[in-house]
């Protein structure tokens, strides 16, 4: 079997049982969908192959507690108080994706429908490092009135140059690719770690992006389940990642993702620690001032978000009830993940 094959078999089964109980995972949920299942856990920094899956199928719209209760609970966007900014996480933009990132990509068209409706709604976008730049210099009051939205893509496709670029030009927006510097089609010996699931991109095409003004953030070395690393291994995939961007750009690299959402206060004291100034989970809920500037948290744009799915993440007032429903299954495997944290750390000794 493939490694694409086998994620999606995986994926359709759903995650395997593992160690339950108390544990040291982040408050901030991970947003990890049972549906799309990462590889085995494992213990060193070794290559988790892998798309992002760090979404769920609704498209993550989720937020606060309120999703459990039942009750509607705040939107994204317009109308949810000062200062709120979405996060839209985008993977590849393909009409042809490869089967393993096929469920997180978006097809051009749709793509270029999102762009028009948030420039017909009048959104401007920023990058990670601009939102935590506005926050610093306004904080609320100044977003609000910009009604400012993020566009992030992870895993560092090939597309993010071809097909996103020039979308993104006809706007003037601007936005956040996330590399995964191990997966870089000419990341050359000993970077290159192989296990890419679709074409992915070239430094050149990196270094045009950042000349563009698209901010390059980091997405470690092998794309790994940073809360499972050992806590030298987990250095590295920071620092290293973070080292080799900044090299070939000449530029600081200050913001990066979580592959899979993953991560738990050890994590974001290493991503701290690593000289980063902010990271992006997932979580599905929006991005509000004030937040952990290492959890921030982001919306899923997938293949099977419609029109009327995406407006509902960056304006809409109410939640659909089936987002609260599917927030309570992403709370459940929260403490798989709880568990699995634990462990990690008995293998950190
Ligand atoms: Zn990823």
């Amino acid at each position: 079997m493939t490694e694409a094959a086998r994620h999606e078999a995986v994926a359709r089964t759903g995650p395997a049982p593992s160690h339950t109980g108390g544990g040291t995972a982040a408050p901030s949920a991970p947003g990890h969908h049972p549906a799309e299942q990462p590889p085995a856990r494992r213990r060193t920094g070794a290559t988790a192959p892998g798309p992002c899956p760090e979404t769920r199928p609704d498209g993550g719209l989720h937020d606060g507690p309120a999703a459990h209760s039942g009750h509607p609970g705040p939107e994204p966007g317009r109308g949810r108080g000062p200062g709120r900014v979405p996060i839209l996480m985008y993977h590849s933009v393909s009409a042809n994706p490869t089967p393993a990132t096929r469920s997180l990509s978006v097809t051009p068209a749709a793509f270029a429908r999102q762009l028009a409706q948030l420039a017909e709604d009048g959104f401007t976008t920023t990058t990670i490092s601009g939102l935590l730049a506005a926050r610093q210099a306004q904080p609320g009051a100044g977003e609000q009135a910009r009604r400012l939205v993020a566009l992030t893509f992870d895993d560092g496709y090939a597309d993010a140059h071809s097909t996103v670029l020039p979308l993104l030009r006809r706007h003037g927006f601007t936005a956040t690719v996330f590399v995964t510097t191990g997966w870089i089609r000419d990341a050359g010996r000993g970077v290159d770690v192989g296990g890419r699931l679709a074409p992915m991109l070239r430094w050149g095409q990196i270094a045009e992006l950042h000349q563009e003004g698209i901010e390059i953030g980091a997405h470690t070395c092998t794309h790994p389940q940073l809360d499972q690393l050992p806590t030298r291994t987990l250095r590295h995939e920071l620092e290293h990642s973070r080292a080799v961007l900044e090299d070939r750009l000449g530029a600081p690299v200050s913001t990066l993702a979580y592959p899979y959402g993953y991560h738990s206060a050890r994590v974001r004291d290493a991503v701290r620690e690593a000289g980063y100034l902010a990271s992006c989970a997932v979580r599905g809920a929006v991005s509000r001032p004030g937040e952990d500037p290492f959890a921030l948290p982001r919306l899923t744009v997938r293949r099977d978000t419609g029109p009327e799915l995406f407006r509902r993440l960056v304006t809409a007032r109410r939640l659909p009830a089936a987002v609260w429903r599917d927030r309570a299954v992403t709370a459940g495997y929260l403490v798989v993940r709880r568990g699995r944290s634990v462990w990690g750390r008995v293998c950190d000794q």
